[in-house]
């Protein structure tokens, strides 16, 4: 029987996991390892909480993770309190579904002033990722600068700028809220160094910004085409563009109290401070020659309290397994890493693509694994790890006992909310224990 590790319990690992079902039945046994002790990752702590129906596909998971033949193994660390090489001497196949959990560096002066955050941090503090919960960012500020034109910044821009009400039904989290609550900001500034037709933005997503009820988004007429280059545009990408049409055609917002402004062809160059502070960022105007951003001398600064980077991600990169420093994710042929070490999702491919996407990266990867592994007796996989485990004193947290935790969320929540998630590891692991 194939003994199978899955380093990581987001879309990517679950999505491999349902594929071993398929391709193995009854005759495989997955362990789906995670550090924390709740399952999912992306879809608990970087899908927005204002889009449950995103987050839905979680049952999906859970019907893989219910299966007899998959566990979930959390709390543990895969490089603390257990080593790769120790993971694949266990198992027939190790396989990576780590994510890109690390900003990509914005790599300019100033970016280390305060109020000054990456998604992944911004992001896992307002979806209450424990790493993130003591972030404090002050949004009390008038101006808020979010770099970007991904759907990253999209979210970002969006969770800054609704209102409590608009918060309902989500799962955003009590702290997060409470901050909100208070916010003072009057403009929020989406900065893309290339144009219109570069952005990465999806058409719903877009769509979104349109339909706030204290926001509209405001974009200059001067900065789109010709409507006819859009005719070239692949048709989601037409879409966006369209609405941004829709939006320069709205003309300068004076109705609502919160302008979520697009400046395009602007690229940041210095985030300028008092008192170790952000306070502006100095831009530089752009040219955007055969797809690219060419800066054009000119510059200017715009006022900027708090300043939220949605620039892409990075993977962890793990010792001993080989890493693409510049791609920021592990070197790897259609998922192949090492023979018995694959990866799959972000770590294989980079921070691109929806969760569907992990499907057939999950479903390639086990088709992979089918041809290339053939199982060794000499592996003791669950077995084995469970004896290292007790060994270790490892504190597990098992499905069953993240539907413990679960169920604590669901009795916590605010009324019309789905859960009020823990923020924290140990109050995790007390709510684990029932
Ligand atoms: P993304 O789609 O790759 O967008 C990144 C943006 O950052 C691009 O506009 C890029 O501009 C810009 N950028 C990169 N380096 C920069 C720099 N040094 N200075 C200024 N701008 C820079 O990444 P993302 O928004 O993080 O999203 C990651 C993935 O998650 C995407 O596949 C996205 O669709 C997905 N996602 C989906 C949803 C949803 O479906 N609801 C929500 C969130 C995320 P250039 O194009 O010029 O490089």
């Amino acid at each position: 029987m194939p003994q199978i590790a899955i380093v990581g319990s987001g879309p990517a690992g679950y999505y491999a996991a349902e594929a071993a079902l398929k391709q193995w039945g009854a005759q495989v046994q997955v362990d789906v390892f995670d550090r924390l002790p709740v399952p999912y990752g992306l879809i608990r702590s970087g899908v927005a909480p204002d889009h449950q129906s995103i987050k839905a596909v979680s049952r999906r998971f859970e019907q893989t993770a219910l299966s007899d033949n998959v566990r979930f193994v959390g709390n543990v660390s895969v490089g603390t309190d257990i080593g790769i090489a120790e993971l694949m001497a266990l198992y027939d196949a190790v396989i990576l579904a780590t994510g890109a959990p690390h900003d990509r560096p914005l790599g300019i002066e100033g970016s280390e002033l305060g109020n000054v955050f990456g998604s992944a941090a911004f992001v896992g503090w307002y979806n209450g990722h424990p790493d993130f919960a003591a972030l404090g960012p002050d949004v009390a500020a008038r101006h808020a600068v979010v770099i970007g034109m991904g759907n990253v910044a999209l979210d970002v821009a969006r969770i800054l700028a609704k209102t409590e009400a608009e918060f309902a039904g989500s799962d955003i989290v009590g702290h997060a809220l409470e901050t909100l609550r208070a916010k003072g900001i009057a403009r929020i500034t989406i900065l893309g160094r290339r144009g219109p037709h570069q952005i990465m933005m999806t058409p719903k997503e877009l769509g979104e910004l349109g339909k706030l009820e204290r926001a509209a988004p405001e974009v200059d007429c001067a900065d789109l085409p010709e409507p006819g280059e859009d005719a070239l545009l692949e048709p989601g990408l037409r879409k966006s563009v369209t609405l941004l049409r829709e939006f320069a055609a709205r003309g300068a917002n004076r109705d609502k109290p919160i302008t979520i402004a697009f400046d395009f062809f602007a690229s940041p160059r210095r985030l300028l401070g008092e008192c170790a502070r952000v306070s502006a960022i100095e831009v530089e105007r752009t040219a955007v020659k055969a797809g690219r951003a060419i800066g054009t001398g000119e510059s200017y600064t715009l006022p900027a309290d708090i300043v939220v980077s949605c620039i892409g991600y990075r993977s962890s990169p793990i010792e001993g397994v080989p890493f693409e420093e510049r791609e920021g994710r592990f070197a790897n042929e259609g998922g192949f890493i090492l023979p018995g070490l694959y990866c799959v999702g972000w770590a294989r491919r980079g921070p691109s693509g929806t969760i569907g996407t992990n499907r057939p990266d999950g479903f390639g990867v086990i088709e992979r694994i089918a041809a290339e592994v053939t199982p060794e007796r000499a592996r003791r996989g669950r077995a084995g790890f469970d004896a290292l485990a007790s060994e270790r004193g490892l504190d597990i947290v098992t499905f069953r006992d993240w539907r413990r935790i679960e169920a604590a969320e669901i009795a916590a929540a605010r009324d019309g909310s789905p859960r009020e998630k823990f923020v924290d590891v140990a109050a995790m692991i007390a709510a684990s224990h029932g």
